[in-house]
């Protein structure tokens, strides 16, 4: 009989107490007879009390403990590498020499080992929003399906537009019917990045950016002829558009998500609950303030995040 999570819904182990990913308690009740331990070949152990978990994984089926967290001082503090007692104070394991200060600090082997790093894709389950997080040079715009945005309309090329990030250039690229910006009559060729608040393709997509030192983001945010459009195009993937971001990580820094209306945001003063999701290194990290929630790591697969985030790579 195969245990399931009831939080994450990942598949446990007949001897896990938690679930190695979330930390919940196991169901009980649908063992038989002693649970045999479970066969790891490459085991964590749990620092606190030296159980041997599932590689990759997060808390302790035994104690429940979170494995990068370290165990109050006096307390033996177990390898997680090799699985020897060390003394609380160990820098490294007496044992294997495994660096033990690196593994509790926010930014070292906790990221290192379960970190999900750019790019990966970010899906708001509450808001329904997708956040496309890329490290590309370059998005590209277009009717054809091989461009990072396509809007399936005849009014646009199949490789319409793109924007170098990498050169600070927004380029047509002799599309049909044209690229706009900020709302000007005039076609544009090739313009510097930093004069342009909006795009516009074909006289009838509008794309608004969101922009700081580390983030550059746009979404779809207007179709000016949309019944026209619609008889001309897929119309559920103008939906989609809309409730979708490209986000390119150019740096460290924060940008904002509003929990209700799920857009992309560089501004606190604006009245709105927001998450925060910075950039540090090669990692990203989540703080919900109003939740008391600070830096937390966004984890491979989203393991530890609020049920309403899914994480894909
Ligand atoms: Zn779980
Ligand atoms: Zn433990
Ligand atoms: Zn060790």
């Amino acid at each position: 009989m195969s245990l399931v999570c009831e939080l994450c819904g990942k598949n446990l182990h007949d001897d896990n107490l938690f679930c190695p990913w979330c930390g919940a308690d196991a169901p009980r009740g649908t063992r038989k007879g002693e649970p045999k331990p479970e066969n790891i070949t490459e085991p964590q152990f749990c620092p606190l009390c030296g159980y041997p978990c599932p590689e990759g994984s997060t808390f302790c089926t035994s104690c429940g403990h979170n494995h990068f967290k370290k165990p109050e001082d006096e307390l033996p503090l177990y390898c997680p590498v090799c699985g020897s007692k060390n003394s609380s104070k160990a820098q490294i394991c007496y044992q294997c020499s495994h660096s033990l200060a690196d593994w509790f600090s926010p930014k070292g082997e906790a990221a290192r080992r379960q970190g999900q790093t750019i790019p990966f894709v970010l899906n708001e389950t509450m808001n329904g929003f997708t956040y496309y997080f890329t490290n590309a040079d370059k998005i590209s715009i277009g009717r054809s399906s091989d461009n990072d945005i396509c809007i399936p309309c005849s009014f646009v090329s199949g490789h319409h537009m793109e924007i170098d990030m990498k050169n600070s250039k927004l380029v047509d690229l002799s599309s049909t019917n044209g690229t706009y910006i900020n709302r000007k009559p005039e076609k544009i060729g090739k313009v510097y990045l930093n004069i342009v608040n909006e795009f516009n393709l074909a006289g009838n997509f509008t794309f608004t950016l969101v922009r700081n030192n580390a983030f550059f983001a746009i979404r779809l945010s207007a179709i000016l002829e949309e019944d026209e459009c619609r008889r001309n195009g897929d119309g559920n993937a103008f939906d989609d558009l809309r409730k979708s971001y490209q986000v390119a990580v150019e740096g460290n820094g924060k940008i904002l998500i509003g929990k209700t209306n799920g857009k992309l945001a560089i501004d606190t003063r604006v009245e709105e609950i927001y998450w925060e999701i910075e950039h540090d290194q090669d990692y990203m990290y989540l703080s919900d303030p109003v939740q008391g929630v600070y830096k937390q790591l966004i984890k491979k697969q989203g393991y530890g995040l609020a049920p309403n985030w899914r994480v894909e790579n």
